[in-house]
């Protein structure tokens, strides 16, 4: 039975206080665009406001893990929160930056197939790709394509879902967002594997995981399923909203918030 989320300080209080009563236990989990920043029309302009940065840095000074968990590749996710000290999970759960180190580790289950998306995604015309507004985003093993501010995006939307199909048969993954289409190799990462890796450290039992879109269900899921065994004592998902969002976001949430704004208040009270 899907709980009803709930909001305001009173619920932040009750779900959050055994991760502020004892923060070396606890890990602070938060996925980036949508969540920490707020959506850009382009991808390439979206930026963390200074007070999350903030609230972060201060988090990360006493909480046992601060980890983002982004779509982007980790040293992107890396450039746009601005921090060191913290970790990063970048393109879904396929690479790992832990705190203080510099080297991007990457997911060993993808051996040999780092390319496979590129090599599907140059069998189509890019022009062709282009002109109806689907964008595509170089991601290495991963390759994206963005149809936000195509002249039609119902039609760059149809064209993506045209492609997603013959991916599939490729024996590739597709994976939606907020008007976008990701294309993988199957198996491997995913917001629930980056969740369940950055926990795996020392003396961590207890966690809060936000996000916004669809991917971070899978977070949401293995939260869960790692409270449910017993590992987590304490496990909050926050559900980032927007219009955009996936309805199932709102169900699977402990927690609910009305956009980034919402989430910074949380982490500022995490912080106080
Ligand atoms: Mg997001």
């Amino acid at each position: 039975m899907p709980r009803e989320s709930e909001t305001g300080e009173g619920a932040w209080a009750t779900l959050l206080g055994p991760l502020r009563a004892e923060p070396s236990k606890a890990a602070i989990l938060t996925d980036v665009d949508g969540t920490l920043a707020p959506i850009a029309d382009r991808a390439e302009d979206a930026a963390v406001p200074a007070a999350a940065r903030e609230a972060l840095s201060a988090l990360s000074e006493r909480f046992g893990l601060v980890g983002c968990v982004s779509g982007r590749q980790a040293e992107e996710a890396r450039r746009l929160v601005g921090l060191e000290g913290i970790a990063y999970a970048g393109n879904h759960g396929l690479e790992l930056i832990l705190p203080g180190e510099s080297e991007v580790r990457p997911d060993p289950s993808l051996a040999g197939r780092e390319q496979e998306a590129t090599e599907f995604i140059a069998g189509f015309d890019a022009a062709e790709l282009e002109a109806i507004g689907l964008r595509r985003e170089d991601k290495g093993p991963i390759q994206a394509l963005h149809w936000r501010g195509a002249e039609d995006e119902t039609i760059a939307e149809r064209r993506a879902h045209e492609i997603a199909v013959t991916a599939g048969k490729a024996g590739l993954e597709p994976r939606w967002g907020r008007k976008v289409l990701e294309l993988r190799p199957v198996g491997g990462g995913g917001k629930d594997a980056a969740v369940a890796s950055l926990l795996a450290g020392e003396g961590l039992d207890r966690a809060v995981y936000a996000g916004d879109d669809r991917t971070d269900l899978d977070a949401f899921r293995r939260l869960q399923e790692l409270s449910k065994v017993g590992e987590l004592v304490a496990a909050v998902r926050v559900g980032v909203l927007s219009p955009e969002g996936p309805a199932e976001l709102t169900e699977e949430s402990d927690l609910t918030v009305g956009g980034p704004s919402g989430w910074l208040a949380i982490l500022e009270w995490l912080a106080e």
